[in-house]
C-alpha cells in the first residue's frame, strides 16, 4: 500500500517543466500549459492519490490529478460536503 507521500515517486510529472503544471494565470500561454499537464495526468498511474492529496491539503495552485485550479475548487466543495456527510453519518452510527 502506498503511503500519503510515496505516490510522488511514481508520478508521471516528476521530470516535467514546473511551468506546465503551475502556469501563471488561466489565459494565453497558460491554456496550452494546462492542456499539456492534463494530458500527462491522463497517463499517470497515481492520479487518484495525487488528487486526494490536493483536496486534503487544499492545494490552491497548479494542476493536480488532471484538475486545474478552478475545476479543483468546485470539486473540493463537493468533496468537503461529502466528507462532512460521512462524518455526521459515522457520529450518528456511533451514538
Ligand atoms: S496526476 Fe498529474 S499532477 Fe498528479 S502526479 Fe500524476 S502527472 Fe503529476
Amino acid at each position: 500500500m502506498l503511503t500519503l507521500t510515496d505516490w510522488r515517486e511514481l508520478s508521471a510529472c516528476r521530470d516535467s517543466d514546473p511551468e506546465v503544471f503551475f502556469p501563471i494565470g488561466t489565459t494565453g500561454p497558460a491554456v496550452g500549459h494546462i492542456e499539456k499537464a492534463r494530458a500527462i495526468c491522463t497517463a499517470c498511474s497515481v492520479g487518484e492519490e495525487c488528487l486526494q492529496y490536493a483536496l486534503e491539503t487544499n492545494q490552491e495552485s497548479g494542476v493536480w490529478g488532471g484538475y486545474p485550479e478552478e475545476d479543483r475548487r468546485r470539486l473540493r466543495k463537493r468533496w468537503l460536503a461529502d466528507r462532512r456527510r460521512r462524518r455526521q453519518e459515522a457520529e450518528r452510527q456511533a451514538s
